[in-house]
């Protein structure tokens, strides 16, 4: 577990500004939930955070120490994002352990955390399967599994269920959950979906164009919006 903090945030992709002085402070264990509409900056935000896209100007703080000139392997963070991306030819074990391997950890430690990870997952029975004899949930079990395994320090979700149905959004949402408790990581969850932010988060967060427009727990913000687009947004349903 480590805390996030992000100061004076700053994004332009060339000349476009996209996020304006945005300052958060996430902390150890705690999950946030990250909403707005298409095109508000989310995704650019998390992958600050993760190190795959530079920061314009401002600090990102992982455990209290500035990241900005580290690599995204570095920063000991897992992200999950909504398409899956699996290697069709390795099995889900395979898949799990991948990352492990690369990293040089011994056979015996990928197996342990992988057999550990798919506890957690209940993945257990398919890890000799190969991705094209799972569904779609199961799949993204495997890429959960894929960053459990690297006991992150700090998850970053990117609409991790947008490509499934309604009926198994709302099993995998309870999975998350549980996922969180279990491997106790600080969690920023992106998502369009207020359904999900309001049963998932400790806190949300409402961005819009680039710029924080409110933060609070969920029944704050369906309480006492700060104006009408937060309302809009986190009052109505989809
Ligand atoms: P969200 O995840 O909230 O939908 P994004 O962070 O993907 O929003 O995008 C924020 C803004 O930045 C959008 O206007 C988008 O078009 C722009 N943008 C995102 N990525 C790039 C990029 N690589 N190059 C230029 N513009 C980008
Ligand atoms: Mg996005």
């Amino acid at each position: 577990m480590a805390s996030v903090e992000l100061h004076n945030i700053h994004k332009a992709y060339g000349a476009l500004p996209v996020i304006h002085d945005v300052s958060l402070a996430i902390g150890d264990g705690e999950f946030i939930a990250l909403v707005g509409p298409s095109g508000c900056g989310k995704s650019t935000l998390l992958r600050m955070i993760a190190g795959l896209e530079e920061i314009t100007d401002g600090d990102v703080s992982i455990g209290g120490q500035v990241v900005n000139e580290l690599t995204p392997r570095e920063r000991n963070i897992a992200m999950v994002f909504q398409s899956y991306a699996l290697y069709p030819h390795m099995t889900v074990a395979q898949n799990m352990g991948f990352n492990l391997k690369l990293s040089g950890e011994t056979k015996q430690v990928i197996e342990q955390r992988v057999n550990e990870a798919a506890r957690m997952l209940d993945l257990t029975k398919l890890l000799d399967r190969k991705p094209a004899q799972l569904s779609g949930g199961q799949r993204q079990r495997v890429a959960m599994g894929r960053a459990v395994v690297r006991n992150p320090a700090v998850f970053l979700f990117d609409e991790p269920l947008s490509n499934l149905d309604a009926k198994l959004r709302v099993q995998m949402r309870s999975e998350i959950k549980a996922l969180h408790q279990k491997v106790q990581t600080t969690s920023i969850y992106v998502t369009h979906d207020q359904i999900e932010a309001m049963t998932l988060a400790d806190r949300i967060v409402v961005l819009n164009q680039g710029r924080i427009e409110q933060q609070g727990t969920p029944i704050d913000l369906y309480r006492q919006p700060a104006n009408l687009f937060v309302a809009g947004f986190i009052g109505s349903p989809a």
